[in-house]
């Protein structure tokens, strides 16, 4: 089997049971830790010169069932990416006003400008997870949604967007240890949902969905990672952004250059005109 996380290349089979959510790719715990804080440096330095060269936005979408940890690794992620210039948007159930437009109404205006960076808790995906799990819309209607969000995301790298598509990958057992958690530690208890255990039930349904997904929305890949263990998790999220992003370091430095060069420029002809 591949190394974790598993990319999903364009027109691939997925099978979820296949990939192993307990996976920490052979690392040690505490090895791992380090090398996450050492990328997550290298994250923040990226997101840097992304964000000051304002040429590309960035977005992570984060996908993954109840507790699968997307709240852990936004956190996570924030230890390292600089609050100037990083959103969270979060995507619940639709309020009447964004159901009564097209399903890519609400995500559309909240998509990373150049030089940001945004992560998606949830996404547009729901649209044909817990929609199609649900029957919310019908058949027909959702069956659509696919090449949509496609030609949507295709948009988006048309126009400098950096698009990361990550699904938390965990098993039902671990699901189930995180439900009776939160029960058991008062700080967790907040998050205590029965929608949480009514979900449950359509554990298999959402395997379908996900995996209709992740196959027919493939040409941006998706990378599945592994949540059981949260601080393997932590680092191949981390790694992942750190991997996509090194490729345009160059090309950022060039720019920044040429805007101090510029600056520069601007700064001595000024000079010059004082007495
Ligand atoms: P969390 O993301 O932390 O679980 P909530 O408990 O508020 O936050 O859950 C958000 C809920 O909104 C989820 O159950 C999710 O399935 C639902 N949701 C998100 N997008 C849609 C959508 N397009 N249609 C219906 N439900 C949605």
């Amino acid at each position: 089997m591949a190394k974790p996380p598993y990319k999903i290349e364009p027109g691939e089979r997925v099978n979820l049971e296949d990939l192993d959510t307990g996976a920490d790719g052979g690392w040690e715990r505490d090895a791992a830790e380090a090398r996450t804080l050492e990328l997550g440096k290298e994250l923040g330095e990226l997101q840097e010169l992304l964000y000051a060269a304002g040429q590309h936005a960035l977005l992570l979408v984060l996908q993954g069932r109840d507790t699968a940890g997307k709240d852990g690794t936004i956190r996570h992620l924030l230890l390292h990416l600089n609050a100037q210039g990083t959103s969270i948007a979060p995507f619940k159930v639709p309020t009447p006003k964004e159901i009564a437009h097209d399903f890519l109404w609400r995500v559309h205006q909240v998509t990373p400008g150049r030089g940001e960076t945004t992560i998606f808790n949830r996404s547009h995906y729901e649209d044909v997870l817990v929609v199609r799990v649900h029957s919310l819309v019908p058949e027909d209607v959702w069956k659509l949604r696919y090449e949509a969000i496609n030609n949507f995301e295709r948009l988006l790298v048309q126009s400098n967007t950096i698009v990361v598509k990550v699904m938390l990958h965990i098993s039902k057992d671990e699901q189930e240890q995180r439900l009776l958690e939160r029960e058991q530690e008062t700080e967790k208890a907040w998050k205590l949902s029965v929608g949480d255990w009514k979900e449950r039930e359509h554990w298999d349904a959402y395997t379908k969905a996900y995996e209709a997904a992740l196959e027919r929305c493939s040409e941006i890949p998706w990378h599945v990672v592994p949540a059981d263990k949260k601080w393997f998790r932590n680092l191949a999220v981390t790694e992942l952004l750190v991997e996509t992003l090194r490729p345009y370091r160059d090309g950022w430095m060039e720019k920044l250059a040429k805007l101090g060069e510029t600056a520069k420029a601007e700064l001595a002809e000024y000079r010059a005109t004082q007495p």
